[in-house]
């Protein structure tokens, strides 16, 4: 048996939908995969903030800092739009991130092959694509100070921010993006504008730096804007791409539009390995979706898969992560298909029915094997 702490955080909309399907798999990895799952459940967000009077409890802050691995659904919701930003739900998410120093975001660009015709792209292009932004997640030009709006004194108004990385966040991150090709194809693409910012300049010497401690990874270096080229151009070409927090937010999305549906992505969030054990969140792409939420028609497949990287990431069980990532694609393969991901002509299943089915075909992959 596998002792393994989660806490269950579905939050706000769609967020409690697709939460319910995921405990329909982590129950049937308990009772199959020789888990013993030891899962607490707590509100995020809006529905914390109705419950506590604030979007992140200091009782759920604590108990994140103690479990394994942290599973949430998503946050955020009309009705909490004139609440102080503070309280706010999006200010919940944020609180977590930063108090569990959760600076590596890893955001894969999958497209399984029964979905590679919704893809903006060709096909062929997107076949069988398999990579992941790996974007700093707290520092850079989104943290940096000074920021502000001002008037001079002259009387012109400016708005400015501060791009600013320390040498330590930049060695972190890039630790993590070699450490990830290793168990990948061996190939870190980092990314910056070294041609025109100083802090490209910083980050590339120190990328270079670190990664001949990897001389089993290929590492390449690659200006942002001609990233984004290249995604749109010959995304296959990568594998790991590793970049600052600004240049992830775009690059992570453009690569995520590759893949067909927001409703199939997922992500986790990884901290610093301290004594062996590192602080993670998994949670989908998406979020909480309000204009479907309620009416059995939300996507769980995203908040599904979130897990199978929980599975490979914080329990190390690839065997486990890829043979959930194989009963996802066969149930798409056999046209079971949300709103969102239908085919043409073919009738959708509701949320529930969706997760029934991935346990369905757990079942008989176990059974197959
Ligand atoms: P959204 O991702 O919630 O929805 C965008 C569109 O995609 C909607 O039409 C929605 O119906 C659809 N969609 C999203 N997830 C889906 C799924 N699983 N299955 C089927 N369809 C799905 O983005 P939005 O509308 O810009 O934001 C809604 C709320 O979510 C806002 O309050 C926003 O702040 C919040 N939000 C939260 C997170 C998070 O929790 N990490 C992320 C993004 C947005």
């Amino acid at each position: 048996m596998k002792d393994a702490s989660l806490l269950l955080l579905p939050g706000d909309g769609i967020g409690p939908e697709v939460v319910v399907e995921l405990r329909k798999v982590i129950d049937w990895f308990g009772n199959n995969r020789g888990y013993n799952f030891n899962i607490t459940e707590d509100d995020l967000g809006g529905a914390a903030y109705e419950r506590y009077g604030k979007p992140l409890a200091d009782e759920t802050l604590t108990t994140a800092k103690s479990v394994d691995a942290i599973v949430m659904g998503s946050v955020g919701g009309p009705q909490w739009d004139n609440v102080e930003r503070h309280l706010r739900p999006e200010a919940g998410l944020l609180t977590l991130r930063k108090e569990l120093d959760l600076f590596a975001n890893l955001r894969p660009a999958t497209c399984r092959p029964a979905l590679a015709s919704a893809s903006s792209l060709h096909e062929d292009l997107v076949s069988g694509l398999d990579i992941l932004i790996l974007r700093e997640l707290t520092a850079g030009v989104y943290f940096g100070e000074p920021r502000g709006i001002e008037t001079l004194p002259d009387g012109r108004r400016r708005g400015f921010d501060t791009q600013v990385y320390f040498e330590s966040e930049i060695e972190r991150l890039l630790h993590a993006g070699f450490e990830l090709a290793a168990k990948r194809n061996g190939k870190v693409h980092s990314v910056e504008k070294a041609n025109v910012m100083e802090s490209g300049v910083f980050w590339r010497e120190i990328a270079t730096r670190v990664g001949k401690e990897y001389p089993d990874i290929t590492l390449e270096h690659m200006y942002a804007d001609n990233c984004a080229m290249q995604l749109v151009r010959q995304p296959k070409q990568f594998d790991v791409i590793a970049t600052d927090n600004l240049f992830g937010d775009i690059l992570s999305d453009c690569a995520a539009m590759l893949t067909g549906s927001l409703g199939m992505l997922p992500s986790a969030s990884l901290g610093a390995a301290i004594n062996g054990k590192r602080a993670a969140l998994y949670e989908p792409v998406h979020g909480s979706a309000p204009d479907i939420a309620g009416q059995g028609k939300a996507n769980p497949l995203a908040t599904v898969l979130s897990f199978a990287m929980c599975l490979r990431y914080s329990f190390d069980d690839n065997e486990n992560a890829d043979l959930l990532e194989q009963a996802v694609d066969n149930v798409l393969d056999q046209n079971i298909r949300t709103v969102d991901i239908a085919a043409k002509g073919v009738n959708p299943v509701s949320t529930s029915d969706m997760g029934d089915a991935i346990v369905t075909a757990l079942g008989n992959l176990q059974t197959a094997a």
